[in-house]
């Protein structure tokens, strides 16, 4: 038989449990034909052979939550993550040194600061940005995407903007803004520069993708776009289109569109409720390389922001239990009217009072209109007390949790939450055991994004500063590994064709530099990636693969 391409000599973990190992792997139009033993090769003439070198191999990586477009954008901003940001003073000196080089008026952007993590414990102020960029627009975003600062022009900007529900300028002693935006007020900033070209979103996909090829990703699902605060412009559909023609994105993309987005359409008495994107668009539509998976709703905030909605207080006094980014009515209304009309619904959840909430909606949605087989999702599912677990699973719901949390942001989050919560934050093995699909994935930019990362923290579950986090809720790295694949494909409804190397399925895998599976628990995130295949093509090729 002819086939497009044959790779042999590799150490295949398939996650095919008919064949959990092989050497050889024939494919034909970008999927599997056949995985075996070296036996093999005489049964196919490829039209190109491609020598593994006894490497380990693994189904392509799959990011079930993640804002790819975000993190493009952010590659051109200023780099405030820490390390090497230590304090403010740094933040202010590196904003300087690019405005020094920025027309004035003109925007300074910063991306990926966390107060948490500075010597002071606080966010920098308007009056700090000032001092360094006196004529510049300066905008600097929280890694958790939830809030961000800016300076005095900005201010001055936006000081006729009616403050949307759902966010705050944060008041300074003085009594005036001292710069720290929240949530929903963000949309007052970033509507400063909305809409983004398409253009720039283009390039911003296509930076992206250069990096999460070099990083085994694959696939990974577009955590909203075309509405919302996490939107650039209405048009990103249209951008995301344009990269896949341009051949600039070979990444596999399930778009979420924004629950802003969609519309009540008329239709036909017969056609029930359509609530959704124009022409009746809904989950589903696409291809292989892009489509439209479910819809992205927000209910609240972040652990590390203490925006979440939670049921008793942060730790720290005061009586901040957070808030609903999206009143509980409208919440319930726009699921609602979302389950309706067919769509796979994925809310945003982190508090234990909106992860009960969502749950609720969810659960009254199934009974006033059951449906089969719906997967709605609650991204991150970040507190979730034990005796919601059972919910979870009857309703066959998929909590969507962040691995590389624990390491990055785990210390703040342990603060927020204090010892008597942190059992309940960012599940894994609680999960599994009551067989809840576990899917993997980042939320990047807000942390890494690079899987074997991700990996790393759902085993050794330690936080930046070496304590551990939940160690109860660790998983192996082999359930790290089908989360981050089979995990991932299920939760996008995409298993027919994702998470292993089987006839039929997809010839995405990633060429590792150690056996995965064999590795010291301490250096799964050390692992290089040697090569990413996607359709059976190599798209990053550190091997040689293509010589
Ligand atoms: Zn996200």
């Amino acid at each position: 038989m002819r086939v497009d391409a044959l790779f042999h000599n590799g150490r295949f973990h398939t996650q095919d449990p008919d064949r959990p190992t092989a050497s050889v792997l024939a494919v034909l139009a970008g999927r599997v034909v056949a995985a075996g033993d070296a036996s093999l090769a005489e049964q196919f003439e490829p039209a190109r052979r491609y020598d593994l070198q006894g490497r380990t191999a693994v189904p392509g990586f799959n990011d079930a939550h993640n804002h790819m477009l975000f993190h493009g954008i952010n590659l051109d901003a200023v780099d405030l993550s820490s390390p090497p940001m230590r304090t403010v003073a740094d933040i202010c000196r590196a904003i300087a040194e690019r405005a020094a080089t920025t027309p004035a008026g003109e925007w300074v952007i910063g991306a990926g600061y966390d107060q948490n993590k500075l010597a002071e414990g606080r966010h920098p102020t308007a009056a700090e940005l000032d001092a360094v960029a006196p004529g510049h627009r300066v905008w600097l975003k929280h890694t958790s995407g939830h809030m961000c600062t800016v300076n005095s022009l900005v201010l001055h900007d936006i000081r006729d903007t009616p403050v949307p529900d759902g966010g705050a300028l944060v008041i300074g002693e003085d009594g005036r803004p001292n710069g720290l935006v929240q949530e929903q007020a963000q949309a007052m900033v970033r509507n400063l520069t909305y809409p983004m070209s398409v253009e720039r979103m283009i390039a911003a996909i296509e930076r992206a993708n250069r990096q999460y090829l070099a990083e085994g990703v694959t696939s990974a699902t577009e955590a909203g776009v075309g509405a919302g605060l996490v939107a650039n412009s209405p048009l990103e559909l249209r951008a995301w289109q344009e990269a896949r023609r341009r051949g600039v994105l070979d990444v596999r993309i399930n778009l979420l569109v924004a629950v802003e987005a969609l519309h009540h359409l008329d239709h036909h008495h017969d056609d029930g409720e359509i609530f959704a994107l124009d022409g009746g668009l809904h989950s589903g539509f696409g291809d292989e390389w892009l489509r439209i998976g479910g819809t992205k709703v927000f209910s609240d905030g972040s652990l590390i922001g203490r925006t979440a909605a939670m049921i008793d207080p942060f730790e720290g006094g005061g009586c901040n239990c957070g808030f609903f980014q999206t009143e509980p009515e409208l919440l319930r209304r726009r699921i609602t009217d979302a389950h309706r009309s067919g769509w796979q619904v994925c809310t945003h959840a982190i508090g234990d009072r909106a992860v009960a909430t969502v749950l609720d909606i969810y659960e009254q949605c199934q009974r006033e209109l059951p449906r089969p087989d719906t997967r709605h999702r609650i991204e991150h599912c970040g507190v979730i007390a034990t005796g919601l677990l059972d919910k979870v699973k009857a309703l066959g719901v998929i909590p969507v949790p962040q691995g590389r949390f624990i390491s990055e942001i785990g210390d703040g989050m342990k603060a927020a939450l204090g010892l008597h919560r942190t059992p309940d934050a960012y599940r894994q093995r609680s999960f599994l055991e009551r067989g809840i699909p576990l899917p993997g994935s980042s939320d990047r930019p807000v942390v890494n994004g690079a899987p074997l990362l991700g990996m790393h923290d759902m085993v050794n579950q330690r936080t930046a500063s070496g304590e551990p986090f939940v160690p109860e809720e660790a998983i192996s790295v082999a359930a790290a590994l089908r989360a981050y694949t089979a995990g991932s494909a299920y939760a996008a409804f995409e298993e027919d064709r994702k998470g292993a190397l089987a006839p039929g399925m997809l010839a995405d895998f990633v060429v590792l530099g150690e056996d995965l599976l064999a590795v010291d628990r301490d250096g799964i995130g050390e692992v290089p990636v040697l090569a990413t295949v996607v359709g059976g093509e190599a798209r990053f090729d550190r091997l040689g693969l293509g010589d």
